[in-house]
């Protein structure tokens, strides 16, 4: 079994039974080579200053989260970072996504600095954090690029996802945490942007979502205000970043000779998320609930059924 090494593109490893080490390491060495030599797509946008700025932040960062965890970051140049117009990207909730087979991070564009870093914060620690493809059993020649993504995990028929939603629970954490860091320690790129948005957050007072539920103000990072009303952007999977939140409480809660904080075990999540190594996880949250607890957690498929199974345990 090929061991992953250190990663040369969003790949860490082949799931491809009957390829050899050697076929395995060819294509994950075509896949560097993908990563290195992205492509000019057609209606690419040209980078503001401001744009270059955002993608060279959200790379140090996230790469800092990275060593800050004993592992090696893969660092995204510039040019893996595909701008687009809204009409060019299409319809995407998050504004963002990453396009494995390519090796590129597509952006929608926005006025906001602030947006941009988010954006880029989030769809980097995807594409940094670790990534299987497989190839797909018999009568299908396809390829699934997702095997493993993160904490994420297809079924070897492709068909199935697992720890979806823990997967975009911890990557918003991150991005959060990411954020909140770089508007303290670089306050002065987004100085006007991080004012205008604190002056909104305090003449509007209390926000609620499309639900109707409170939206805490330190989960908003943008906002303007339009005629009285708040317009601003928000870190997203709110539901899953609490579950998440109980979880760790939970796991401390049960292994406090073992771990000293909440931010322990949370890191676990992390070293997992981008090392791959899921089994510690796994044995941490059964050695605690009960064998087939992590399984469970995996299997949710919304954030309501993720919150009922953590609140079960
Ligand atoms: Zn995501």
């Amino acid at each position: 079994m090929l061991e992953s090494g250190p990663k040369g593109s969003s790949f860490n490893k082949i799931i491809a039974p009957g390829f050899s080490d050697d076929d395995k390491r060819v294509v994950l060495g075509d896949l560097k080579e993908s990563f290195e030599n992205p492509p000019k797509l057609e209606g690419e946008l040209e980078k503001t200053p401001d744009e270059e700025k955002a993608i060279e932040l959200a790379n140090w960062i996230t790469s800092q989260i990275i060593r800050s965890l004993g592992l090696d970051p893969l660092e995204i140049p510039s040019q893996n970072v595909k701008v687009l117009s809204t009409v060019e990207i299409g319809d995407r909730d998050y504004g963002g996504e990453m396009e494995p087979l390519r090796q590129i991070l597509k952006l929608e564009r926005s006025d906001s600095g602030l947006v941009t870093l988010v954006r880029t914060i989030h769809e980097m620690l995807h594409m940094k954090s670790f990534g299987a493809f497989q190839t797909l059993p018999d009568n299908s020649s396809g390829l699934d690029f997702n095997a493993r993504s993160g904490l994420a995990i297809k079924s070897r028929d492709g068909f199935q996802q697992f720890f979806w939603r823990l997967n975009e629970a911890i990557t918003e954490y991150l991005t959060r945490a990411a954020y909140h860091f770089v508007a303290q320690e670089r306050k002065e790129v987004f100085s006007q942007e991080l004012a205008s948005t604190e002056e909104s957050k305090r003449d509007v007072g209390k926000v609620v979502d499309d639900n109707g539920e409170d939206v805490p103000t330190d989960d908003i990072y943008f906002a303007t205000t339009e005629s009285g009303d708040l317009d601003g952007k928000s870190f997203v999977y709110r539901k899953e970043r609490q579950v998440f939140d109980l979880l760790v409480s939970k796991l401390y809660e049960r292994l406090k000779s073992v771990f000293e904080s909440e931010d322990d075990v949370r890191e676990q999540f992390y070293i997992a998320y981008f090392s791959g190594n899921n089994r510690v996880l796994a044995q941490m949250v059964d050695g605690s609930f009960g064998k087939g607890t992590f399984r469970k957690i995996g299997e949710t498929r919304t954030a309501k059924e993720f919150e009922r199974v953590v609140d079960l345990m």
